[in-house]
């Protein structure tokens, strides 16, 4: 038994080698379009089924639909708006030439041909409900409101053929949806627990990688970092994938876990992104979906357990695994939570990024009850991102 894709029908947007070569001349001649890297990302996640059911970019009434009810026009639930908005004066020039039923080219930033856009609207969105709906604030602080008050004026709807997959540096760690549907198949994994992450694994996240795997209902895990766009002073993608890869290859059972990387812009919408992402792995064919403390949150935006809550309001055909804060508790000896521990805070060994990003930049050892030694000799390379 597979898990469907979310609608029931899993896209595939990739036009084939024939078809590409057939179409080539006419593709040289399209206006062309050089959007954010942001958007290129939910081009291919588009073409490849990670967004499925969606087929192209979103229109105003599947936009506002999104904003105000958190459904797509047929009902399905869907919490995340996904525009194709490219910012700046050549492409509002090339915008301001297009009209629906139009094709154009969408480029990447070395002016590679990725896909094609079959326009059907152009509206310009609300940007403050955008980032209010999506955000719960309108502040220029919150990285992804700085985002789209930075996009483009113009929204451009419709659906789009890929030409080329992304040149990425995560490179043949990337899986599409159909990739890891096979790789389920051939391992025998029918029910398979999906792990979101953005930052190297520390032993509170082991924790609920473990707790998972005990579970009856779970047959293995998808260790699925976040590795898109980066902001200086985020991780490395490489330092991510290798942190993660030495934990697997260390701590792991072979047979029950596989690693890979999803470049994708991070949005911490809080509850709103922990619904997207959830969908996003029942596309990839995952059952089941990890769903930590404040998932996808940043400053105080959320409510740490809003992102729980979401999937009581909006069942989208994945199971919800919704653990408490763990840390771990010097009386216990163990990791433990509100439900296991009955002792003080003052008794919980900080496992924070904070004090662990502060120890290795001092060059102080770390023990191994907060990060695994094979963990925490990658992060002693250089690992963060500098402009
Ligand atoms: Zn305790």
């Amino acid at each position: 038994m597979t898990v469907p894709a979310h609608g029931g029908h899993l896209v595939n947007r990739e036009l084939s080698e024939a078809d590409r070569k057939r179409r080539e001349a006419e593709l040289a001649h399209l206006p062309k379009l050089r959007p954010s890297i942001d958007d290129l990302y939910d081009v291919q996640q588009i073409a490849i089924g990670g967004y499925s059911p969606l087929e192209g970019f979103m229109d105003r009434a599947t936009f506002e639909g999104v904003l105000t009810k958190t459904r797509l026009p047929n009902g399905l639930p869907w919490s995340m708006p996904i525009l194709l908005t490219p910012p700046g004066e050549e492409n509002a020039k090339v915008i301001a030439g297009l009209q629906p039923g139009d094709d154009a080219a969408i480029l990447d930033d070395q002016d590679r041909l990725i896909a094609v856009l079959h326009l059907s609207e152009k509206f310009a969105p609300d940007r403050t409900a955008w980032a209010q709906s999506t955000y719960a604030t309108t502040e220029p602080a919150h990285p992804n409101v700085a985002d789209v008050l930075a996009s483009g004026d113009v929204a451009l709807a419709g659906s789009i053929d890929l030409v080329r997959r992304l040149e990425l540096p995560t490179g043949s760690d990337e899986m599409t949806p159909t990739e890891t549907r096979a790789l389920f198949v051939e391992k025998g994994w029918r029910r398979v627990a999906a792990y979101q992450c953005r930052n190297p694994p520390h032993t509170a996240h082991e924790y609920l990688q473990r707790l998972t795997l005990e579970r009856q209902d779970v047959d293995a895990l998808l260790i699925h970092p976040v590795v898109g766009r980066l902001k200086k002073g985020d991780y490395r993608p490489d330092i991510i994938l290798a942190a993660y890869r030495a934990l697997v290859q260390n701590y792991n059972v072979p047979s029950r876990v596989h690693l890979a990387a999803f470049s994708i812009t991070m949005r911490y919408a809080g509850p709103r992104a922990a619904l997207f992402l959830a969908i996003v792995r029942k596309n990839y064919g995952c059952s089941s979906y990890i769903v930590g403390r404040d998932q996808a949150g940043v400053g105080k935006y959320y409510d740490p357990y809003a992102c729980h809550r979401i999937f009581e309001e909006f069942p989208v055909g994945i199971d919800a695994l919704c653990y408490d804060e763990a840390w771990l508790c010097r009386k216990c000896g163990v990791m433990a939570t509100m439900k296991t521990c009955p002792h003080p805070a003052s008794d919980r060994v900080d496992t924070s990024q904070t004090r662990i990003r502060k120890a290795l930049s001092d060059g102080q050892p770390l023990p191994a009850e907060i990060l695994r030694p094979e963990v925490a000799e990658i992060l002693r390379r250089p690992n963060v991102v500098q402009n």
